[in-house]
């Protein structure tokens, strides 16, 4: 079984000092925790320590864990490939941000959901940075394009972008994955593009966190470092067949 109590102080040292090389403030980076494969009862180990924000990559996963987490405070984004036979399921867990959008059909369909809710939900545009062709989001040349046809949709609040960025070892790899995002966001910025915001970039892993930080993000998602290897390959939530 894995500390996930000394699990979480290491991984909040490593933002520490991440943070410190980078001369930025420890409160503009968010730890989200990525808990998919996760029972609750471990997930709200992590929660009572303080740390309260989650994200799942299925709907499925979501719905099963709601009521046993519903007691205890925390946060829900939503950061998998989302098919639009579950946007109503979506909406009933409480999600503030999904973190995963990533074409227009799924941008429509939700607006049209929440216009009858009368609710506004905040989001991230999932950027393609590694041009990979399993992995989901927009390639970055189409990304200003499709920000500016999301941005009709006035119950989309856009808030920033997303990227997994190339999973790899040779930190030479990583890294350029992240400036291109942040570059992005500031492009994206200066357009002043009503109903966009651009003040999140979600990017950085377990592995790594730190040249995320280094590169601008705001939000760095970490699963295995604090919960343990999972069981269940990344393929399976990484993979449009799904
Ligand atoms: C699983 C997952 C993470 C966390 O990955 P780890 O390597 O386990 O830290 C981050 N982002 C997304 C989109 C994920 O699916």
């Amino acid at each position: 079984m894995e500390n996930i109590i000394s699990n979480l102080n290491e991984i909040n040292q490593r933002i520490s000092a991440a943070c410190k090389n980078s001369n930025r403030n420890l409160s503009d980076v968010r730890l989200l925790l990525a808990t998919k494969t996760v029972p609750p009862e471990r997930i709200k180990i992590a929660l009572e320590t303080g740390t309260t924000l989650i994200a799942e990559n299925k709907v499925q996963e979501l719905k099963e864990k709601y009521e046993a987490l519903k007691n205890i405070p925390h946060t829900n984004h939503f950061i998998g490939h989302l098919q639009t036979n579950k946007i109503k399921d979506i909406l009933k867990c409480d999600v503030v941000c999904i973190q995963s959008l990533d074409r227009i059909e799924l941008a429509q369909k939700l607006h049209q959901s929440l216009l009858q809710k009368n609710k506004t939900i905040d989001v991230l545009i999932q950027v393609n940075t590694s041009d990979e062709a399993s992995k989901f989001g927009i390639t970055p040349s189409q990304t200003i394009s499709f920000i500016q046809q999301v941005a009709a949709f006035h119950t989309l609040k856009i808030k920033g972008l997303m990227t997994i960025g190339l999973f790899s070892t040779e930190e030479q790899k990583v890294r350029p994955c992240f400036q291109l995002l942040r570059r992005l966001k500031e492009e994206i910025a200066t357009l002043e593009i009503p109903n966009v915001e651009m003040k999140e970039l979600s990017m950085g892993m377990s592995g790594d966190l730190e040249i995320a930080i280094e590169e601008g993000a705001t939000i760095i998602r970490v699963g295995t470092a604090v919960f343990g290897k999972r069981a269940t390959p990344d393929s399976y939530y990484w993979n449009e067949n799904n």
